[in-house]
C-alpha cells in the first residue's frame, strides 16, 4: 500500500475518532447517502446503522433529507430547524457540509430542545406575570372611573372604593415585590452563600415576627429546638424569607388547625433539618409536586383572599437551590401539612 494512502487512511482513522469523542451527534455520508460512519452520540440518539446503511433507513425527516440531497448537488453547507415530536418533543438544527475533496458530507445535529422549553417557560412567566398585575390595574382604572362618574357625589361608596383600591394597589407592589426577588435571586444562583447562621435563632426571630398575624388568625406557634447549635453555611436574609414564608403559609392556610409546630432537628452526620406542620386541610397529593412552579396555586380565590401571589414557594425553592438545601412536602388530607427544610451535611473536609 503506498505511504501517502497510508496516511490518509490514518488521518481519516483520527479524525473518527475525534468524531466519537464529541458530544453532538454526527454522521458521515457519501454522496449516494449511504452512511460511512456515525459517532456513539448519533448511535444513541438515531439507533445504530447497518453496514452500507442509507441514511433515510434512520432519518426520515424529508426536510432533512431534502436538504442533505442539496448539499450533496451544490456542495454548499445548509443549515435547518428540526423539530421531532416522537417519542418526545425535540428541537435540533441540523448542518449538512461536504468535506472537500472527499466525496464525503458531515451530517451535525446540535440540540436545541433545553433553550426552546427555556424560551417557553420565559414566555409562559411573562404572560402570567402580565395576567397577574392586570387584573388588580383593571379594578383600580374602574373605581377610578367610578369615582370619577357615577360615585362622584357620594363619599360613602367613595371611601369603601378607595379602601379596595388600596387593597388592589398592595397587592401589585406584593407582586413586583416578589417578581424583584426571584429575579435578583436568579442573578446570585450560582453563586454559593458563606455567612454562617443559626437555623434555630432564624425560626425564633420568624416566629416573634408572625406572632402578631399568628394571634390575628387565632394559631399558636410552637418552636422545638435542640440545646446544641445549630449551624449552617447560609445567607441570613434568604433564610428568614424561607422560614417565613412557610410559617406563614401554614398559619393561613392551616389556620382551622389553629396550631404550627415548628421543629428544628440534627441528624446523625450533621444534617440539619427545620420542619414547619399544620394541622390544617392539608394538600391534595397530585398539587404537591408542582407547588414550586410560579404562580401554581391549589386554590388561587382563597390565595387571593390570603394576600397570596403565588410566588412563596417559588422563592423559597430557589433560596434552597442556592444553599444546596431541599424543600420536602409531606402532607395528608384532612391532617395537615409539613414542609420540611434539609440542609446539607456540612463537608468536614
Ligand atoms: P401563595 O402566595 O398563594 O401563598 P405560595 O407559593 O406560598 O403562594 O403557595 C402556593 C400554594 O400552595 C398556595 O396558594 C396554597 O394553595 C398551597 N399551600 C402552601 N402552603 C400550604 C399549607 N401549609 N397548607 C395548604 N396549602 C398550602
Amino acid at each position: 500500500m503506498p505511504l501517502e494512502a497510508l496516511e490518509i487512511s490514518e488521518a481519516v482513522r483520527k479524525g473518527y475518532a475525534v468524531l466519537s469523542a464529541l458530544d453532538i451527534p454526527i454522521i458521515v455520508i457519501d454522496g449516494e447517502t449511504t452512511v460511512i460512519f456515525a459517532n456513539p452520540a448519533a448511535v444513541s440518539q438515531f439507533g445504530a446503522f447497518s453496514e452500507r446503511a442509507i441514511l433515510s433507513g434512520r432519518i426520515r425527516s424529508p426536510q432533512i433529507l431534502d436538504m442533505v440531497a442539496q448539499v450533496i448537488a451544490d456542495g454548499r453547507t445548509r443549515t435547518i430547524e428540526n423539530a421531532e415530536r416522537v417519542p418526545s418533543e425535540r428541537w435540533y438544527e441540523v448542518r449538512a457540509a461536504s468535506v472537500e475533496g472527499e466525496g464525503l458530507y458531515v451530517l451535525s445535529f446540535r440540540d436545541l430542545t433545553e433553550a426552546r422549553r427555556m424560551d417557553r417557560m420565559r414566555t409562559d412567566f411573562v404572560a402570567n406575570a402580565s395576567h397577574e398585575m392586570r387584573t388588580p390595574l383593571a379594578s383600580l382604572v374602574g373605581f377610578i372611573e367610578t369615582i370619577q362618574g357615577p360615585a362622584r357625589n357620594d363619599p360613602k361608596a367613595q371611601e369603601r372604593f378607595l379602601g379596595i383600591m388600596l387593597e388592589q394597589a398592595s397587592r401589585m407592589s406584593r407582586l413586583i415585590d416578589d417578581l424583584l426577588s426571584l429575579s435578583r435571586l436568579e442573578m446570585r444562583a450560582h453563586v454559593a452563600p458563606t455567612g454562617e447562621v443559626d437555623v434555630s435563632a432564624i425560626c425564633r426571630h420568624v416566629i416573634d415576627a408572625l406572632r402578631p398575624m399568628a394571634d390575628e388568625l387565632g394559631v399558636e406557634i410552637s418552636l422545638q429546638t435542640p440545646e446544641a447549635p445549630t449551624t449552617v453555611t447560609g445567607d441570613r436574609d434568604e433564610l428568614i424569607q424561607v422560614m417565613e414564608n412557610l410559617i406563614e403559609n401554614a398559619c393561613k392556610y392551616g389556620q382551622s388547625g389553629k396550631r404550627v409546630d415548628v421543629e428544628v432537628k440534627r441528624e446523625e452526620g450533621g444534617t440539619i433539618i427545620a420542619s414547619v406542620r399544620d394541622y390544617g386541610p392539608g394538600i391534595e397529593r397530585q398539587h404537591v409536586p408542582r407547588l414550586t412552579e410560579r404562580f401554581y396555586r391549589v386554590d388561587v380565590d382563597s390565595s387571593r383572599a390570603k394576600k397570596g401571589t403565588g410566588l412563596g414557594l417559588a422563592i423559597v425553592k430557589h433560596i434552597l437551590t442556592r444553599h444546596r438545601a431541599r424543600l420536602v412536602v409531606t402532607s395528608e388530607p384532612g391532617q395537615g401539612s409539613t414542609f420540611g427544610v434539609r440542609f446539607p451535611a456540612p463537608n468536614l473536609g
